[in-house]
């Protein structure tokens, strides 16, 4: 078998379209949607993620700022611009670009951002809201892997799901999106016993570990969707995923490439939540 590739660029193009078309609508009536992104430090991979965030905002005709600052800064000055970012009327959406360095107390961080600006949803009131099934952000990882199941027309409802990677920004969101929808889910981690035959029983597969090509063809189910969330670079430079997409492919009916797949998804959603947030604030 070869799989069908679900094509996460191509999705989230045609959804910026349409984020395009809502945002200008809100200028029109002085409302245009607005995020700001902090990133503390200088990781290269992560100055790269807020690039690519701020310029797809820029895209959709967003109003987007960024505030940048070195490694050593103080966690207060942070704070103190959170605290202004809250309460700007241009700003919908606030996003900390993760990981902070390590002298920042990150939860303390996630929990000074406006629960009605927090994109990424990682704030524990999102976290329950989304928990009870009455989400006001979904984060936006999980909710890029949910739209790119339903446009490929994966059926989820009495499947088995099986989700590798347990963290509170993909492995334990994405569990409940997909069992919200529907899946039996199974949530494996790195204290999992026999993490192949999990997998082999998964007609839904998502991995988010962060290891390099860990999951093989021979612990997929024929004919499974394999989403891969995991991004990795190699020595020589490129990236892959946490699936090893040459074997995986041969058994899959489905599969995300990575680069590609995922991530293009990734940002789309956080577009999405800044444009709803922006929403709600004009009717409010
Ligand atoms: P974390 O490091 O927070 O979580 C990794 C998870 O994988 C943990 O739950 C860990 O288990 C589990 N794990 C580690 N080793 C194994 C193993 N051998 N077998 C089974 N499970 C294991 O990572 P994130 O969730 O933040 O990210 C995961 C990957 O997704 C990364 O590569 C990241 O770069 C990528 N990512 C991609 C995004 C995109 O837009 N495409 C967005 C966000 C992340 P335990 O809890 O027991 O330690």
């Amino acid at each position: 078998m070869s799989a069908r590739i679900l094509d996460g660029n191509a999705l989230a193009r045609e959804l910026r379209a349409g984020f395009k078309q809502r945002a200008e609508e809100l200028a029109a009536r002085g409302a245009r949607p607005g995020l700001a992104v902090i990133l503390v430090g200088d990781d290269p991979a992560s100055r790269i993620y807020v690039r690519h965030k701020v310029n797809a905002c820029a895209q959709a005709g967003f109003h987007s700022e960024q505030h940048v600052y070195p490694a050593d800064v103080d966690a207060s000055t942070v704070l103190a611009r959170l605290a202004r970012l809250n309460a700007a009327p241009e700003i919908h959406g606030i996003l900390v670009q993760l990981p902070l360095p390590r002298h920042f107390d990150a939860d303390a961080v996630l929990a000074a951002i406006s629960p009605e600006k927090d994109v990424d949803g990682f704030r524990a009131e999102n976290v329950g809201a989304l928990t009870q099934g009455r989400p006001r952000f979904i984060p936006c990882t999980p909710c890029g892997v949910m739209k790119l199941l339903a446009a490929a027309g994966v059926p989820i409802e009495g499947r088995e799901a099986v989700v590798v990677g347990r963290s509170n920004i993909v492995g334990k969101p994405m569990a409940l999106l997909l069992m919200h929808a529907g899946a039996t889910v199974t949530i494996c981690h790195s204290r999992t016993r026999d993490l192949p035959a999990h997998c082999r029983r998964a007609d839904i597969l998502v991995a988010a570990v962060g290891k390099a090509r860990m999951i093989t063809g021979e612990m997929i189910k024929p004919g499974a969707a394999v989403i891969d969330v995991g991004i990795n670079r190699l020595a020589d430079g490129k990236l892959c995923g946490d699936v090893d997409f040459a074997s995986a492919s041969e058994v899959a009916a489905y599969i995300t490439p990575v680069p590609g797949g995922v991530g293009p998804m990734t940002i789309a959603m956080l577009l999405a939540n800044t444009l709803a947030s922006a929403e709600r604030a004009a009717v409010a």
